[in-house]
């Protein structure tokens, strides 16, 4: 067992990626503290994982909440050995339209409540301890809509080198995951909640194509990868960016058009994202213009729609 007489407190473990790494650390030895907002699948997640899991109710983003969680984990932990700063949004942002609160909303969930989180548990922590943030392949994509999500992947890549000088003295290691698209209830949050199935499924399936390796991330490769940077395994690995993205960022397909994509990247307001070598757009308007223009080009790309989403893509060579 990796993790054999280790604490480990996961934030956002009531979900996705988070509760994999729960499930992933219990099954190696550990003892597990998950957080999240919601109470419901935080106990069904904690009756899931059995007497080695304990849920804590807390909002990242709210001091009171911080501050109770962390003289509980006091009380029921004493101390802890693996942090995993999980807990994450996404937010549609797009430069010229967005909304100060909306911003700010997403970098106070994914930086400062990151942030705030190792802060606080820092005290706690023994030495020899590590402390993982999860980052995101949008630190490297520059992809439209996401600026305030982007930055907050990136901003933790470099907080976590600042963290990790810090805490060196300790020996305490500090590293980030980085996934790629990973098949959790992320995607059927927000906007994308009224997706069909059929809708979804095209959608992933076409997210699979644009992967090296030819698929999504599941939540028990990101587990993995987290388990291995928390336990021994990763003994002299320090303040790095471990990519977990089926090679999307390291070897990407080739074919994305970045001439074409300026004109087709934004439409009257519309918002493309771009993911290998396609151009996504989420519909909420002016269907048949954006559907006009891509079919101009109609000889070099391919167009598929749905309700919700309009995917133009080059025809393969
Ligand atoms: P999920 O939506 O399944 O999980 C997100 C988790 O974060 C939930 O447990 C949620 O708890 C928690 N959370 C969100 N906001 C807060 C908050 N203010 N306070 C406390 N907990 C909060 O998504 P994933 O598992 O996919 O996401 C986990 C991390 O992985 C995120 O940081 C995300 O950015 C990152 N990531 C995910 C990718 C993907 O494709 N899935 C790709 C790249 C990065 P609750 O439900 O109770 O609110």
């Amino acid at each position: 067992m990796k993790l054999a007489g280790k604490k480990a407190l996961i934030t956002g473990g009531n979900s996705g990626i988070g509760l994999a790494t729960a499930r992933l650390f219990i099954s190696e030895g550990a003892e597990v503290a998950i957080t999240g907002r919601d109470q419901q699948t935080l106990n069904e997640a904690v009756a899931e994982l059995g007497s080695k899991a304990h849920g804590y109710r807390a909002d990242v983003t709210v001091v009171e909440d911080r501050k109770k969680l962390f003289a509980d984990l006091a009380k029921d932990f004493g101390k802890l050995d693996i942090v995993f700063a999980n807990a994450g949004i996404t937010g549609r942002t797009p430069t010229g339209t967005t909304d100060e609160a909306v911003f700010e909303k997403v970098v106070h969930t994914n930086l400062n409540g990151a942030f705030f989180t190792v802060n606080s548990a820092a005290p706690l922590m023994n030495d020899n301890g590590s402390i993982i943030f999860n980052g995101s392949v949008h630190n490297y994509l520059g992809q439209p809509g996401v600026a305030a999500y982007a930055a907050t992947k990136g901003g933790l890549v470099s907080m976590a080198r600042s963290i990790a000088a810090d805490l060196a003295p300790r020996k305490i290691r500090v590293n980030v995951v980085a996934p790629g698209a990973t098949q959790t209830p992320i995607w059927k949050r927000g906007p994308r909640a009224s997706a069909t199935a059929e809708e979804s499924a095209k959608l992933s399936d076409f997210f699979s194509s644009t992967v090296p390796l030819g698929r999504w991330g599941e939540p028990e490769d990101l587990a993995k990868a987290v388990l291995f940077l928390a336990s021994d395994d990763s003994s002299y690995i320090n303040a790095v960016e471990l990519m977990v993205d089926g090679g999307l960022t390291g070897a990407p397909l080739r074919g994305l058009h970045s001439s074409r994509l300026t004109v087709e990247n934004s439409y009257k307001g519309q918002t493309a994202c771009l993911l290998g070598k396609a151009c996504v757009f989420t519909l909420r308007r002016n269907l048949k213009s954006v559907a006009r223009e891509c079919q101009i080009m109609k000889s070099e790309w391919q167009i598929w729609q749905t309700q919700s989403w309009l995917i133009c893509y080059p025809k393969c060579e």
